[in-house]
């Protein structure tokens, strides 16, 4: 009989350690493992063990979760580094382009410049040089093409007034109205009209001009690349990834001047939804070197007189 009772009480025994055994089976063992040794003996090996076991597990669940808390503490810490990274060099991009905003306003505001600019086109070779005296330009367009052909086109005109409906004038600066003596000279002409009225939007000297708002500055940033480098011997910025600008553009921006040294060719489309392409453009700037010298115009009598 008490064998029988030993044998059963043996295999309570890890349930009653672990708490599973209702109370009345409590009481029956309790009863039992106070008048046999051999039980107790039993019990408390069992008890021993299961404890030793429970702190394993206990460790072992501990040192993972530790771990598992580390590798969260490693990701938060990269994600926190890129999202400080983001943010500096966000804001790094905000500050240069607004300081050669800034840097570029005292020449977009100067009424007396020469800005020359170079382009190669569909093989045709571009210069066009702007000369501006308060509210009068001059402006020669040379062009050369592939085949050698060599036209010149200087343009006097006098400011009259501004485009009142300018198309897309929130993108572009606004066109303003000039009166005009265009004298043209090929290899085998020399051709003049006159008083021509044509709508004309030649300040735009700045790099960011498409740069209106808080909005826009940011975008301009988080899209735009803007590197040191030098072109030219200039110290300069280039930057490409400006949509609002130009979408596909990318430029050389004198660090020192905020003015554009150089464009690379481009594509855009416009409001309307027309592409076009821009030419690879190389500009050089003079100011306060334009004299009314510049504007004395060239004798009519060798020109041929064509309505417009
Ligand atoms: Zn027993």
């Amino acid at each position: 009989m008490k064998e029988r009772d030993c044998k059963i009480i043996q295999d309570l025994l890890p349930n009653y350690i672990e708490k599973l055994t209702n109370e009345e089976t409590n009481k029956f063992i309790e009863e039992h493992l106070k008048t046999c040794e051999e039980c107790k003996k039993i019990y408390n090996n069992m008890k021993k063990d299961l404890n030793v076991d429970n702190k394993i597990k206990e460790k072992k669940k501990v040192k993972f979760l530790k771990k598992y808390r580390n590798k969260l503490r490693i990701l938060e810490i990269i994600i926190l580094i890129i999202v400080v990274a983001f943010v500096v060099n966000t804001g790094r991009k905000m500050y240069i382009i607004t300081d050669l905003n800034n840097k570029a306003q005292e020449y977009v505001n100067s009424t007396n410049y020469h800005r020359t600019s170079y382009s190669l086109d569909n093989g045709n070779y571009n210069k066009l040089e702007v000369f501006s005296l308060g509210d009068k330009k001059k402006l020669i367009l040379t062009t050369m093409t592939e085949d050698g052909e060599k036209e010149v086109v200087t343009t006097y005109g006098t400011k009259i007034g501004t485009v009142p409906d300018t198309p897309y004038a929130k993108t572009y600066p606004p066109l303003e109205k000039y009166k005009q003596n265009i004298y043209k000279v090929t290899d085998t002409e020399k051709t003049a009209m006159l008083d021509v009225e044509v709508g004309m939007s030649v300040d735009n000297q700045e790099a960011f001009w498409g740069i209106e708002n808080t909005k826009d500055l940011i975008m301009t940033a988080i899209t735009s690349s803007i590197n040191k480098t030098t072109f030219n011997g200039n110290e300069c910025y280039y930057v490409s990834g400006t949509p609002a600008i130009l979408p596909n553009a990318s430029m050389y921006v004198n660090k020192d001047t905020g003015l554009l040294i150089s464009t690379m060719a481009s594509e855009y489309e416009n409001p309307d939804g027309e592409r076009g392409r821009i030419a690879g453009t190389e500009y050089e700037y003079e100011f306060g070197t334009v004299t009314e010298e510049d504007f004395i115009e060239p004798d009519i009598s060798e020109y041929t007189i064509v309505e417009q």
